[in-house]
């Protein structure tokens, strides 16, 4: 699997958002596939990766998975942008604060990606933790739609915890992991 990472098409993709919201375990299930027991806060960025199959032919995801802390990402921040293929914003579907922070990230990547067209994604992450009782503390789907919208952006919700996975029969490596539903 190694010489076969090192030879595949590699994209990209920087994964930003508030401190908490779970951009380390969203990468981490992404390319370990599983929810981290454990994660310690993340310091500037770490690196992970996911091989995928498209149409047969492999490519290989490059995920930056970065720290909000201002005094790394002042330095780091225009290389975080170099060359990116696609930016995940990611907020916390329990967490408004983290859904209005979003604007800022926005403005970074903007200010960061003069003109280059990078595709962008609005990620609401934790949706394992939506309570009904207690809609009013939460950011609604219509909230996402509405700022993917405006923003350009397209927009899903995801949990790192939940659904559980399966594994795919006949796949092997990090490329044989699929969500339940
Ligand atoms: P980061 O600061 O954005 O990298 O956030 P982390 O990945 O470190 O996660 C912050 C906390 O949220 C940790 O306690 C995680 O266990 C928890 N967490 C992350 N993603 C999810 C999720 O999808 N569902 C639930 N229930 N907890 C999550
Ligand atoms: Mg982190």
């Amino acid at each position: 699997v190694s010489s076969l990472l090192s030879r595949c098409r590699t994209f990209k993709v920087l994964v930003i958002g508030d401190s908490g919201v779970g951009k380390t375990c969203l990468t981490h299930r992404l390319s370990a596939g599983q929810f981290p027991s454990r994660v310690e806060a993340t310091i500037g960025v770490d690196f992970r990766e996911r091989l995928l199959d498209v149409d047969g032919e492999k490519l290989k995801l490059q995920l930056w998975d970065t720290a909000g802390q201002e005094r790394f990402r002042k330095s780091m921040v225009q290389h975080y942008y170099r060359n990116v293929h696609a930016v995940l914003f990611i907020y916390d579907v329990t967490c408004p604060v983290s859904f209005t922070g979003l604007s800022s990230w926005v403005e970074e990547c903007r200010q960061n990606s003069v003109g280059q067209e990078i595709p962008r994604f609005l990620v609401g992450n934790k949706s394992d933790l939506r309570d009904p009782s207690r809609k009013e503390y939460q950011v609604s789907q219509e909230q996402a739609v509405s700022f993917a919208k405006a923003n350009g952006m397209m927009f899903f919700e995801t949990s790192a915890k939940n659904p559980p996975i399966k594994r795919v029969n006949g796949q092997r490596g990090n490329g044989g992991y699929q969500q339940d539903n």
